[in-house]
């Protein structure tokens, strides 16, 4: 949508050269922006059944959290190695140069849980597929991801798509990387 679109600031070389920073504050910030991008995944997924929301660590967080709350349903955090306190299951994904592992609460997801994934941005996609492995680890039945912006280019997306099976929809799109 290009309001919500427009309202995102775009940072070069941050944070590193080449790089272009698709900054989600300067939407966040705006109360319209905010309005719309929550009311937009709202309108989009009451009423289809979901039982909880998961974010990914930490701008997942700022989208999935008021969606939860306007679905009336929990929120699921979905965060970085060695910050969730109960026992957790991990998914290791690559980086571009080396490793991460985000964790999720094992008692977070029950059988027949049917579960919205929630991010800021997908690019590579890698974050997003570690996330609904670690669902499906728990039993989960994934639904849809849903991410604000999308980066098509790095073909995130479609991999999602094509390997897991995943739907994914994003509120706008950016050419390039
Ligand atoms: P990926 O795993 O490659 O799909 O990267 C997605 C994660 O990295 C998301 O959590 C984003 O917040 C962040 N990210 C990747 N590329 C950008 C970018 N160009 N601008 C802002 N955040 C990004």
């Amino acid at each position: 949508m290009s309001i919500v679109k427009s309202k995102i600031r775009t940072i070069p070389d941050y944070p590193k050269p080449g790089i272009l920073f698709r900054d989600i504050t300067s939407l966040l910030l705006d109360p319209e922006g905010l309005a719309l991008t929550i009311g937009t995944f709202v309108n989009r997924y009451q009423g289809k059944g979901i039982t909880k929301v998961a974010g990914i660590e930490a701008r997942g967080f700022l989208t999935g959290a008021p969606l939860a709350f306007q679905l009336g349903v929990g929120f699921i955090p979905i965060r970085k190695k060695g910050k969730l306190p109960a026992e957790t299951v991990a998914e290791e994904y690559d980086l571009e140069y080396g490793k991460d592992v985000i964790e999720i609460h094992k008692d977070a997801v029950q059988p027949g849980d049917r579960i919205l994934v929630m991010d800021d941005l997908i690019a590579t996609g890698g974050t997003m597929i570690a996330a609904v492995k670690l669902l499906r680890k728990l039993g989960a039945e994934v639904y849809e991801a849903g991410v604000i912006i999308d980066l098509p280019d790095l073909g995130g997306a479609k991999k999602l798509k094509d390997d897991l099976q995943v739907p994914i929809f994003s509120i706008c799109e950016f050419e390039g990387h």
